[in-house]
């Protein structure tokens, strides 16, 4: 069932007149009818079921589902080839991360360039947000440098390093309430930055012996934690 974000907090029996884009999506792209059922997730995060009557929504009943994991997610994501950093966004957000950190590692060959890109990655995060029913949208920033990392750590700090032991000590990851991983662009991490992340408190990870891509690794990780909480 097709799900939208509204910007206030909704109850049941009201009406509220929906917005041109959900407007435009529902009549024109998904050419839905009067009385299509579809959901709306308020800024509380509660979620409801309206029935669409004209250009408005009528609130029919609140449901009591919470989508989203018990551990708070950060990823700090090495800037990496266009599509791929998209797909990857994506992937992280129906998995159920919260935040989403671009990372302009030494080795990141691809800059954002600040307006454009970040709009169409927050379009790509709220879309895949609703096709996954989560309850709320993860936040995407504008790109940050290695001196602006302290700014998004959280009870865990790891790093997805490719040159670690891959025999490297199990992390017991359902201990921590918040965690932040770090992966690196298509040329890796370099050693300075390593050393002063670790100086920082973060602590290097292996993901086995393949050297995979950021992406790969990205979704990788982010599902290897989540399984530990479902
Ligand atoms: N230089 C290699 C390359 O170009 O394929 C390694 C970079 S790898 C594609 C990109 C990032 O994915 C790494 O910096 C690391 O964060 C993560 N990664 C890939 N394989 C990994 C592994 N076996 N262990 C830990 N992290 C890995």
């Amino acid at each position: 069932m097709q799900q939208y974000f509204y910007h206030d907090i909704l109850k049941v029996g009201d009406i509220i007149p929906l917005d041109k884009e959900i407007l435009y999506h529902l009549k024109k792209v998904l050419r839905k009818d009067e009385n299509y059922i579809f959901r709306l997730v308020d800024k509380n995060e509660d979620v409801f079921y309206c029935k669409l009557i004209d250009d408005n929504a009528n609130i029919l009943e609140k449901l009591n589902e919470n989508n989203e994991l018990d551990v708070d997610i950060t990823v700090i994501l090495s800037l990496i080839k266009n599509d791929k950093f998209e797909l990857c966004i994506q992937k992280l957000t129906e998995l159920g991360v919260n935040k989403i950190i671009p990372f302009n590692a030494n080795r990141s060959i691809i800059k954002i360039k600040k307006d454009n890109k970040i709009s169409r990655y927050q379009k790509i995060i709220k879309e895949a947000s609703e096709q996954s029913h989560r309850n709320r949208i993860p936040i995407i920033e504008n790109d940050v440098d290695l001196k602006d990392i302290k700014n998004y750590m959280s009870d865990l700090n790891i790093i997805a390093y490719e040159k670690e032991d891959s025999s490297h000590t199990k992390i017991n990851y359902s201990n921590y309430k918040s965690i932040t991983i770090m992966i690196g662009p298509e040329g890796g991490f370099e050693l300075n930055e390593i050393k002063l992340l670790n100086e920082l408190g973060f602590i290097n990870i292996s993901l086995g012996k393949r050297i995979l891509r950021a992406e790969t690794a990205a979704i990788f990780l982010t599902s290897l934690i989540i399984g530990e909480y479902q």
